[in-house]
């Protein structure tokens, strides 16, 4: 149980937070460090992929959070609600708030499943699947073990999104089963992106597009998935022209990989700490906030321009320690 005022107050205790409380205590053994996660277990989210692949369990991912947190750091099993950075407080949903001297924000981002209509109501059934989620990211795996031919489609949502790279990853792994077992040229492969190009990156893009080619995938870009229909298996997409005008596309399928819209978690953006586009605000360079020096923020949560990925927590945590 929190003692309500804490030298270090973590929120979140993801891959980032978890790091960044972690090291600290290897850095010095005395500081009071309390992390507020509620969540009992922690998932090793780049694993998703490889469970939707078929190499790796549940199990492998999973972890007790209990068991990743130092016994002399503070678990405060809570979410946090609001912030008053003034104040130097945070408000947890039962009510009760916490001080603290420092505050490092990074509780990741939220998955807009409500954005596409008719996801939430097929999702894990009619081979509709998504990596996104512990709680569907098997049924990924039971659609390409058994489906045997036809059309399947992999979708990516508008930027930002965590791990820009899965949306891909996953249609590659089912390619590669597909072929495997003799039944690639039985499907119709489409990469479904609402974005322009293959990722980011040109070095990276040429690279996939051979890879891509190497399938026999096609590809749909400005492709925005709006709509699924589990019973019918239709897939709508709204597209935009050159002259900007928007249309409304159907897609059968027999599989069909959702990545969800993702954005800042809404009581972030509904907080001070957040910018116009609702991300904690931090300097690119130190990961301090903008406007209130005791706060740092790192992972997803913030809007630094990297992607949003655990490498890039990797990346971030010794700046965090180091500025703190
Ligand atoms: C399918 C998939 C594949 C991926 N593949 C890769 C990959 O190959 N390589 C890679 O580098 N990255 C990959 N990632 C991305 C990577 O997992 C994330 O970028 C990373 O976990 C971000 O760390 P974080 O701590 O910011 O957020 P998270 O790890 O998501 O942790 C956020 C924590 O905050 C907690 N929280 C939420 N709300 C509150 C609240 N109100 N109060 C307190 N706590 C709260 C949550 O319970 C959670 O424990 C992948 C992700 C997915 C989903």
């Amino acid at each position: 149980m929190s003692n309500k005022h804490h030298t270090l107050l973590i929120v979140g205790g993801g891959a980032a937070g978890v790091s960044v409380a972690n090291t600290m205590r290897r850095q010095d053994a005395n500081i009071d460090i309390a992390i507020v996660e509620p969540s009992e277990k922690h998932y090793y989210q780049p694993g998703f992929t490889i469970i939707g692949g078929g190499a790796y369990t549940m199990k492998q991912t999973m972890r007790n959070e209990a068991d990743l947190i130092s016994d002399s750091i503070v678990w405060i099993k809570e979410y946090v609600q609001t912030f008053q950075p003034e104040q130097n407080t945070v408000t947890l949903r039962s009510g009760e708030t916490v001080s603290y001297d420092y505050l490092v924000v990074c509780p990741g981002l939220q998955l807009d499943w409500d954005k596409i209509k008719g996801l939430k109501e097929t999702l894990g059934k009619n081979n509709v699947c998504s990596n996104y989620s512990p709680e569907t990211v098997e049924y990924t795996w039971e659609c390409i073990k058994s489906i045997e031919s036809g059309n399947a489609l992999f979708t990516q949502p508008p930027m930002p999104i965590k791990c820009a790279g899965a949306p891909q990853k996953i249609m590659y792994l089912a390619a590669d089963r597909f072929r495997k077992k003799g039944i690639l040229d039985k499907f119709t492969i489409e990469f479904c992106n609402a974005g322009p190009g293959l990722f980011g990156i040109p070095f990276f893009a040429k690279a996939l597009s051979k890879v891509v080619a190497d399938y026999g995938i096609k590809t749909c870009f400005g492709h925005n998935l709006v709509a699924i229909d589990g019973e019918t298996k239709t897939a709508t997409f709204e597209t935009t022209d050159a002259d900007g005008k928007k249309q409304q596309v159907n897609k059968p399928f027999d599989m069909i990989h959702v990545t969800p819209p993702q954005s800042a978690p809404d009581f972030i953006k509904q907080s001070p700490l957040a910018n116009a586009a609702g991300w904690v605000e931090v300097h690119d360079k130190t990961l301090q906030h903008v406007k209130y020096p005791n706060i740092f923020g790192l992972g997803d949560a913030t809007s630094t321009p990297n992607a949003k990925t655990a490498a890039a927590v990797r990346k971030q945590v010794p700046v965090v320690n180091k500025c703190l």
